[in-house]
């Protein structure tokens, strides 16, 4: 029935987001449960997973938003960004128009959510690098004019998921401290 170390300080509500089929799910599902399936289904319901971690000796709920297959432009209802603090701007290194389409999905979450929102934008499916399609460099220099973090990520391999949540938390933790 919850003893101390239960205790959670601060619950941060974090949202997916991006188009269809760049690993939102499974970079959610490596991060929650340290799982990952290459033949993921669709999300069926908007849900969310949570996963608690220690930030500067405080416990920290973060609770992630998946979309349920709503990736279609202004499909993502106004409830899905409601009380977010924290954005994760998914592309897929290999499909450049995923890429193509944050600056779509960035202004669709610069008007919905917060303006304090801490976002940050993700290239999955780094093990797929014979396949890249859009060069580092790209989104790095993207990142840099939006002022949005910026970190490469494979899901499959585990590669800077735990980085890119920490990333988010941390800055969210600040802002709040
Ligand atoms: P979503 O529609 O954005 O939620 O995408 P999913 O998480 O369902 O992933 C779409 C497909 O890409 C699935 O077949 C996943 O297994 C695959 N996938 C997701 N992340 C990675 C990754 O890091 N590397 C590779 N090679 N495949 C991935
Ligand atoms: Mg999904």
């Amino acid at each position: 029935y919850g003893d101390a170390s239960q205790k959670i300080d601060y619950v941060f509500k974090v949202v997916l987001i991006g188009d269809s089929a760049v690993g939102k799910s499974q970079i959610l599902s490596r991060y929650a449960r340290n799982e990952f399936s290459l033949d993921s289904k669709a999300t069926i319901g908007v849900e969310f997973q949570t996963r608690t971690m220690v930030i500067q000796h405080k416990s920290v709920k973060a609770q992630i938003w998946d979309t349920a297959g709503q990736e279609r432009y202004r499909a993502v209802t106004s409830a899905y960004y409601r009380g977010a603090v924290g954005a994760m701007l998914v592309y897929d290194i290999t499909k450049r128009q995923t890429f193509d389409h944050i600056p779509r999905w960035l202004e669709e979450l610069r008007s919905h959510a917060d303006k304090n929102i801490v976002i940050i934008l993700i290239g999955n499916k780094t093990d797929l690098e014979d396949q890249r399609a859009v060069p580092t460099e790209d989104a790095k220099e993207f990142a840099q004019k939006e002022e949005l973090f910026f970190l490469e990520t494979s899901a499959l391999e585990a590669t800077n998921v735990e980085e890119a949540f920490l990333t988010v938390l941390t800055e969210i933790f600040n802002i709040v401290n």
